[in-house]
C-alpha cells in the first residue's frame, strides 16, 4: 500500500493517530444510502459519488476520508421514488442520527477538530444536522468546545451557469433529479462500467400534487424508479459537474478550515 492514501481506514493506527491527534487534519465523512436508482444504475450511487468527491477534495486540502455511511434515511417518494421500492434499504431517522453522533464523538476522542459531512442522499439532510447538534452538545458537556463541522451536499455547488449548460431545455429542480441527468452523468464519468444506458427509461419529469400520502401511492412514481429522464446524461456533463463541485467544495473547506 502506498503511504499516500487519503482513506483513514487504510492506515495502521499509529499513522492515523500521528495525523489526527493535534486536530489540524480534517476528516471528510461521506454519507449515502442503499436506494434504487432506476433500471440503468446500481443501488449504491449515493455512496460512490460522495466518496469520490471526498477523495478528490481530500487530496487537495490535505484531509482524510472516513469510511462512508452506506445506509441512509428513508427514500421519499418526491425525491427518491419512495421507500416502498424493491432494493431500497433504509435506516430509521433515530438510527442514523445516533450513528452519526457516535462517529463524530469518536473522531473527537481521537483529536479531530474539523469534520466535513459530505452528503450524497437528499433525505439524509436534516438527520445529519441533528446528529451534528447532539454530538456537539455532548462534546461541550465533556469540555470539548473547539470542534467545527461543515455539512454539505455536493449538488448545491452546481451554479446557475452550469445548470444552463447541462439542461439546455430547462431544469426541473434537484428534487426530481433522482436517477436523472446529474447522477447518471457523474456515474458515466466515474464508473461507466456500472451504467447501462440501454436500460435507461425516457419519461417526462415526475409531477406530484402539493401534499404527501402514507402509505405512498406507487402509481405516483414512474415505473423505472427515476424521477426524471437520464437520456440526456453524458460523460462530458459528468466531468463538468465533477470540476464544478470539487472546486466549490475545496473553496468551502479552505474558507471554513
Ligand atoms: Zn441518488
Amino acid at each position: 500500500m502506498s503511504a499516500e492514501t487519503v482513506f483513514a481506514a487504510e492506515l495502521p493506527w499509529p499513522d492515523y493517530d500521528a495525523k489526527v491527534r493535534d486536530g489540524s487534519v480534517p476528516i471528510l465523512v461521506p454519507i449515502g444510502s442503499m436506494e434504487q436508482h432506476g433500471c440503468h444504475m446500481p443501488m449504491h450511487v449515493d455512496v460512490l459519488l460522495p466518496v469520490e468527491f471526498a477523495r478528490r477534495v481530500a487530496d487537495v486540502v490535505g484531509a482524510l476520508v472516513a469510511p462512508p455511511f452506506t445506509y441512509g434515511y428513508k427514500s421519499h417518494q418526491k425525491s427518491g421514488g419512495g421507500n416502498h421500492l424493491p432494493g431500497t434499504t433504509s435506516l430509521d431517522g433515530a438510527t442514523l442520527v445516533s450513528a452519526l453522533r457516535d462517529v463524530i464523538k469518536e473522531f473527537a476522542r481521537h483529536g479531530v477538530r474539523k469534520i466535513c459531512l459530505v452528503n450524497g442522499h437528499f433525505e439524509n439532510s436534516w438527520f445529519i444536522v441533528e446528529g451534528i447538534d447532539l454530538a456537539l452538545r455532548e462534546l461541550r458537556w465533556g469540555g470539548i468546545d473547539d470542534m467545527k463541522i461543515v455539512v454539505l451536499s455536493y449538488w448545491d455547488f452546481v451554479d446557475k451557469a452550469t445548470i444552463a449548460r447541462l439542461y439546455p431545455n430547462g431544469f426541473a429542480g434537484w428534487d426530481i433529479e433522482h436517477g436523472g441527468v446529474l447522477e447518471t452523468s457523474l456515474m458515466l464519468a466515474l464508473y461507466p462500467h456500472l451504467v447501462n444506458l440501454n436500460r435507461a427509461v425516457d419519461h417526462l419529469p415526475a409531477s406530484f400534487p402539493p401534499y404527501d400520502v402514507y402509505p405512498p401511492k406507487p402509481e405516483w412514481t414512474p415505473k423505472s424508479g427515476t424521477l426524471s429522464s437520464p437520456k440526456e446524461a453524458s460523460k462530458e456533463k459528468g466531468e463538468i459537474l465533477l470540476d464544478v463541485c470539487v472546486s466549490g467544495i475545496v473553496d468551502a473547506l479552505k474558507t471554513e478550515f
